[in-house]
């Protein structure tokens, strides 16, 4: 390391920094009592898969930060693609108008999205997209005449965001305390989390009851359900619990039968995580509605994408004053700077061919993951693509976790960062999904860095 960065900031002004930032700043998902407390870490570089704060200290960005950067920091591509984009103009609106970077993305999107999704509505963020989803999916049963399918099912542990639409449809019980009266109904099924069953089965003989479970309730409220919502393959937030085989083309058969539409939340699985452009890819389902946002422009801009089928598009046709329109827009939707960042991110995949090389890592990945099973407050290793988590259990046996409360993985992480690698922690999960343009070699490290941490803190 050390020969990416030249800029540094002085000692008097990294404390200035420091103060201004615990002044003004409410960081999200953060105890700001804790974050008062501690000393803060400061980027102000980053280059491939390295970050430097503002004393000098490197890092690895081995979480992508916040699992959305691909390509690596400052990719010479897309950065040209927003500086060539900023020369024409930044920012027009899409209502009722276009841009050209919004036309060109929608056509790559649909190009290379399952196909049957034909359709791009765009927004800003992960919940926006979702958020999206929902709504259309409702209205569109309204306009088929089908008006008592207003409610959602989605799964335990399933995590789709943070606007109160999205939080409705999300099963992670911690975040969702303080507002469960504000939310409109949903039914949960249970997760498929083979670690901790939820029906207290064996993977290898339970026959995925859980579907049983899920068919249960879409054959008692099918008239009343408008879609099911879930992650395909990885529940990313709610512990990147990593569902076996067969489960979600289970889900999708089950939402045909009771005539449910099928929302397969891609923001953490798409553009390449789990080794498939879109993670439904690996069961070949294609859902009614799919939404993407994390990985679209390899975290360089807010964008985000809601696809759907021509049926669903086509419901909302009609004349004006039918009202059947879609009644929702963000102002920075389709946002030209954005757009133009996720094309050439996209056209990425395939001048550096991404995914053919992604298997190589994937395979370096699962080998070096090996040797942490054996650690003795390791509950379970799981990984899915360039995604790994490492579960830990206070008493291995009994799978007991350490409570959260003693925020072990916040401790492991702050080890790993002495070590140069940074990471956020689920609770007691530890996570790690480096950029994809990471080397073998480089995964070996961050696996290495994971495990002595672990080690260090858990011993
Ligand atoms: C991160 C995430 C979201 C929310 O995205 P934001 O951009 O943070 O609003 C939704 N769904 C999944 C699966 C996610 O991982």
């Amino acid at each position: 390391m050390g020969s990416f960065f030249y800029s540094m900031v002085d000692k008097d002004y990294q404390k200035q920094l420091e103060a201004w930032d615990k002044e003004y700043l409410w960081h999200p998902f953060t105890q700001m009592q804790d974050y008062l407390k501690e000393s803060p870490v400061i980027i102000e570089e980053g280059s491939g898969i390295f970050l430097k704060d503002v004393a000098g200290k490197e890092y690895i960005d081995g979480i992508s930060s916040m699992w959305c950067n691909l390509h690596g920091h400052r990719k010479r591509e897309i950065d040209n693609a927003i500086k060539g984009q900023l020369d024409k103009v930044a920012h027009t609106t899409l209502l009722g108008m276009s841009n050209v970077p919004a036309i060109e993305l929608a056509r790559k999107l649909v190009e290379i999205a399952p196909r049957g999704l034909e359709k791009v509505f765009y927004s800003d963020n992960g919940s926006t997209a979702n958020e999206v989803a929902l709504k259309m999916a409702f209205q569109y049963w309204q306009h088929k005449g089908l008006k008592d399918k207003t409610q959602f099912v989605a799964l335990q542990y399933g995590y789709h965001g943070d606007t109160l639409g999205t939080m409705s449809v999300g099963g992670i019980d911690i975040f969702n305390q303080a507002f469960r009266p504000l939310y409109f109904k949903t039914h949960l099924a249970p997760a498929p989390y083979c670690y901790r069953c939820p029906l207290g089965k064996q993977p290898d003989g339970c026959r995925l009851a859980c579907l049983d479970e899920l068919e249960n309730i879409l054959k008692k409220d099918a008239q009343s359900i408008a879609a099911m919502i879930m992650e395909p393959l990885v529940q990313g937030a709610g512990g990147m619990i990593i569902h076996p085989k067969n489960y979600l083309s289970g889900v999708r058969a089950l939402c045909k039968k009771y005539n449910i539409l099928l929302i397969l939340d891609e923001v953490l699985t798409g553009f390449g995580r789990t080794g498939k452009m879109f993670a439904c890819q690996h069961e070949q389902v294609v859902p009614d509605i799919m939404t993407l946002s994390k990985g679209i422009n390899g975290g360089y801009m807010p964008l985000a994408a809601t696809l759907t089928t021509r049926e669903v598009f086509d419901a909302f046709l009609g004349e004006f004053s039918s009202l059947k329109t879609f009644f929702h827009g963000h102002t920075y939707t389709g946002h030209p700077l954005g757009c133009a960042a996720a094309l050439a991110a996209i056209e990425l995949f395939e001048k550096e061919r991404l995914l053919e090389g992604l298997q190589p890592k994937i395979e370096r990945l699962r080998n070096s993951l090996k040797p942490l099973e054996s650690l003795p407050h390791v509950g379970e290793v799981r990984q899915c693509g360039l995604i790994a988590a490492i579960e830990l259990a206070q008493d291995k046996a009994t799978k007991t976790p350490y409570p959260w409360e003693e925020r072990v993985g916040v401790k492991i992480c702050l080890e790993a960062r002495r070590h140069g690698l940074l990471l956020r922690p689920l609770a007691h999960i530890m996570i790690i999904m480096p950029p994809l343009i990471i080397t073998p070699r480089e995964i070996e490290m961050v696996v290495e860095i994971v495990g002595k941490s672990i080690e260090v803190v858990t011993g």
